[in-house]
């Protein structure tokens, strides 16, 4: 069974190997974890990544962090589920394949017509869906490939047609002319937070729509007011009071307009005239005055984000080219009073940059403040805030609760219909004025359907649900199957990027279809930058490929850097240097490894590790308590999410506490294969969160049974970690090693040392063969309780202990550097004094730490004085 170690870690050979392994186990599928039956659950879904490209370095992140929390729980008892899918996002989809198919032959979508491109889209999906899968897999992701899903796979359609039911048969969704975000480019409507601003320089006009008009008005965009009905100004505006509720006719270049004067609240009466042109089609703001006021919509933009037909001579001009005409007609006419340059904020799509037109539009809205019986009369929005404001649902970090809170109350009703042919198809059908909506097409002839597509964040909002098998797998308010089995789900774990635009949805969606939330903590990691500290992206050429990282150092490494260093919601940077610095570290850990295996019998492999071992010596207990203080420190960071802390007191045992002291010990004291097997198998286990390969690697190379599915180690409670006894021992080897570079004594020399003990002076002889065999270079080593003074050798004080070193003093040499002890020790008391003087720490620090703080103070006093007399004798 023993496989002896190659001498150096190769991840290019054994990935794919111990992937295997693990897919053949079957145990990335819990129901196969052999588990009792109460065994709770733990479930992650994967955000599932979009198909539009393959995966990038944030990705590979974002797999890292839940990949190794799902690991943990799974070594933990839990049934662990992982569930992997793709998002089919389409309207970023079917605008990356229609620019490939313009670039490439020239088409547009409207040449090609929807059968065709999406036939293009799929055929483009399939081979990106086989890339990110492949991807994922290397990463060393255990996802549970048998439940993979796709938001627009047959299942998912069909749970998407009914949410899209039940919630219109209860008038959530419903259907409305409203005002959207359109975008002329991707000639569709856009969800508010799909809507980026961008700061620039405009133009703000002020000039009268006719000579015999009595108001001015200002605006950016005077071509709009092709569309005006009216004019509002501030009810407390004495300047127009007069003229409220008169209406005028008007000609403004050369087109007749009826304006009305209304009085508005809103209307701020030191913002440019004080007084507002109206234009209900082409503002939010004015559509809801219009509302109020009972005025006349008329659209002046069109969908391609031209003028209208019916406006003379602009029709059909784009609408820059339209605001400079109408500019040059006020001018001509003497009716422009003022230009003047200000900095505003440009709506632009946040896919193609393209200057938002704000349309009326007919389209399918959610009604987020629809009061619902069946959730206690309360709304899908209240429902959302309260699950935030109870902590039913918790954010990691905290500061992005309100955020989500913020965002949630000021939502408006979710526009979900987009004029794109890539998506789900909207399950409503028409006839005359007649309207069906159902899962399947209404009987009988002459019914023609909804031909818009739904949006995006609609089924990637049923994520946590449609792949747990709803609505099959709930009758009647009860779950059954898996989803009774592993929902709500524990973690969602995604960036704060997508916190409004995906995790607010989620939440909503979760409460209308099953009175409940989606998921219990949300856990925000930030983007990957540059090593320069900028974006990534495909644009720019500063994009990796996970892939590539991944075949230079293994994905343990890139994972580990990852991991480590990163805390969430905060961005980090991408470093080669970070990642190399970590496959070293991989390779220090199988250098332990190799070194503990091949200095042990085989048979001692199946050293158990649910019980501890016999310690004899007092390293051992150290190691062994050090090890107990690891298990349950590592795993409280795993509770809290606190990962790369872990991971450093992780990389603080195995390279300091194990291979610079233990192993060691080891070769002086002997006879350990038994406690070094045990640490060898606990340390593994506690690192296969993050380096599951090159651990399970190591592991299959002394076991018969699959590191995975390794039981997580227990704390035992009480143990005496004897850290301060051993502590004392370091400190005199690192004392006399000092000492000896100090004095630039060649490593070969070997040295006579004394040592007087005081009161350890039988703890010391105890410990003699670890002082004088660890790197101290002592030819011999004496220890008694107090004697002379000895002359001719190196002094050394560690506390009330006094180490001789004789046989190689160079007076000089050692003199300065007793002097400069002497200064640090001056320091060292200054500052242990100061502390002492504090009466604010005084009296709130513990009593145990305040006498240890006095016992440093007088060690210090006490070598300071020894030191001191040398000093003088030298
Ligand atoms: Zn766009």
């Amino acid at each position: 069974m023993k496989k002896e170690l190659e001498k150096t870690y190769n991840s290019g050979e054994n990935e794919d190997k111990i992937y295997q392994k693990w897919e053949e186990s079957g145990y990335f599928n819990p129901d196969n974890l052999n588990l009792p039956a109460d065994a709770p659950s733990y479930t992650i879904v994967l955000p599932p990544p979009n198909i539009t490209a393959k995966l990038h370095i944030g990705h590979s992140c974002m797999l890292a962090i839940e990949d190794l929390l799902i690991r943990y729980r799974r070594m933990s008892g839990y049934r662990a589920l992982w569930l992997p899918g793709t998002d089919h996002a389409a309207i970023a989809t079917q605008m990356v394949v229609e620019k490939k198919i313009f670039q490439e032959t020239g088409k547009t979508r409207h040449d090609l017509g929807r059968e065709k491109l999406l036939e293009e889209i799929w055929k483009f999906l399939r081979s990106t869906q086989a890339t990110i899968l492949h991807q994922t897999k290397r990463m060393g992701s255990s996802l549970n490939w048998s439940r993979e899903a796709f938001t627009f796979d047959k299942e998912r359609q069909r749970a998407v047609n009914r949410m899209f039911v039940d919630m219109y048969r209860e008038g959530v969704i419903y259907r409305g002319e409203r005002i959207v975000n359109w975008c002329p480019h991707c000639h569709s409507t856009l969800a508010d937070d799909e809507v980026e601003y961008k700061e620039q320089q405009a133009k703000l006009y002020t000039f009268k729509y006719s000579p015999d008009f009595p108001i001015s008005i200002s605006t950016t965009r005077p071509e709009t007011k092709l569309g005006d009905t009216a004019v509002a100004v501030s009810p407390k505006d004495e300047r127009y009071k007069k003229y409220i509720g008169q209406e005028y006719k008007v000609d403004f270049c050369g087109q007749a307009l009826n304006i009305k004067i209304i009085a508005d609240r809103n209307v701020e009466s030191d913002f440019g005239t004080g007084a507002l042109g109206v234009t209900p089609a082409h503002s939010m703001v004015d559509w809801q005055m219009a509302a109020a006021n009972n005025l006349p919509i008329i659209k002046v933009i069109n969908e391609d984000g031209l003028i209208h037909e019916g406006f003379g001579k602009y029709s059909g001009l784009t609408a820059i080219a339209a605001r400079q005409a109408i500019v040059d007609e006020l001018t001509a006419r003497g009716l422009m009073e003022k230009e003047e340059n200000i900095t505003n904020n440009l709506s632009v799509c946040y896919r193609c940059d393209t200057p938002i037109e704000p349309l009326p539009s007919k389209q399918w809205f959610i009604g987020v403040d629809k009061k619902l019986e069946r959730l206690g009369n309360k709304s899908l929005k209240e429902k959302a805030l309260e699950a935030a404001q109870t902590k039913q649902i918790t954010f990691i970090p905290e500061r992005f609760d309100k955020r989500y809170q913020d965002w949630m109350e000021n939502l408006h009703d979710w526009c979900i219909s987009r004029q794109i042919w890539f998506g789900h198809s909207i399950p409503v059908w028409y006839k005359g004025e007649e309207t069906y909506c159902g899962e399947k097409a209404p009987e009988g002839d002459g019914w023609i359907k909804d031909e818009d597509t739904l949006d995006t964040w609609f089924s990637s909002g049923m994520w946590t649900f449609s792949t747990l098998g709803w609505p099959d797998n709930y009758k009647n308010g009860v779950k059954t199957g898996d989803l009774a089995k592993f929902h709500p789900t524990q973690v969602l774990e995604t960036g704060y990027e997508i916190l409004t635009l995906w995790v607010s949805r989620m939440v909503m969606m979760s409460f209308f279809a099953l009175g409940e939330i989606p998921f219990e903590h949300v856990y925000l990691h930030g983007t990957i930058l540059d090593g320069k500290g900028k974006k990534m992206s495909k644009s720019k050429g500063n994009g990796v490929d996970p892939l590539d990282a991944i075949s230079e150092y293994g994905a343990d490494a890139l994972r580990l850097s990852l991991l480590m260093g990163a805390t969430p919601g905060n961005d980090s940077r991408y470093s080669a240097e970070k990642i190399e610095s970590k496959r070293n570290f991989i390779n220090k850990l199988w250098n332990i490894s190799r070194f503990i295996l091949s200095s042990t019998d085989e048979k001692y492999f199946v050293t158990p590790t649910d019980s501890i071992p016999e310690a004899k010596t007092l390293a051992d207990k150290w190691i062994l308590g050090e090890m107990n203080n690891l298990i349950k420190s590592v795993t409280g960071r795993f509770e809290s999410f606190e990962f790369s802390l872990a991971a450093e007191e992780l990389n603080d045992f195995t390279w300091n506490k194990l291979a610079d002291w233990y192993l060691e010990i080891a070769k002086v004291e002997k006879d350990k294969e038994e406690i070094l097997i045990y640490l060898l198998k606990n340390i593994l286990i506690l690192w296969h969160p993050f380096i599951p390969f090159v651990t399970e690697t190591i592991w299959d190379s002394f076991n018969d049974s699959i590191l995975m599915v390794a039981v997580w180690p227990k704390v035992i409670e009480g143990l005496d970690d004897k850290k301060i006894e051993m502590a004392l021992v370091q400190d005199i080897i690192v004392a006399i090693r000092n000492a000896r570079s100090a004095n630039k004594i060649e490593p070969a020399k070997k040295l006579e040392a004394i040592i007087y003990g005081h009161k350890l002076t039988v703890f010391l002889d105890g410990q003699k063969e670890i002082i004088k065999n660890l790197k101290t270079g002592l030819a011999s080593l004496e220890i008694k309780e107090a004697g002379e003074n000895i002359e001719k050798a190196i002094m050394v004080p560690v506390g009330e202990t006094i180490i001789y070193l004789v046989g190689a003093i160079d007076e000089a040499k050692e003199k300065e550097r007793l002097i400069k002890e002497q200064a640090n020790l001056e320091k060292l008391i200054l500052m242990q004094t100061q502390k002492l003087n504090n009466s604010d720490f005084v009296s709130r620090a513990p009593e145990k730490i305040v006498a240890a703080e006095k016992e440093k103070l007088s060690n210090y006093q006490q070598e300071l004085a020894k030191i001191a007399n040398i000093i003088i004798s030298l």
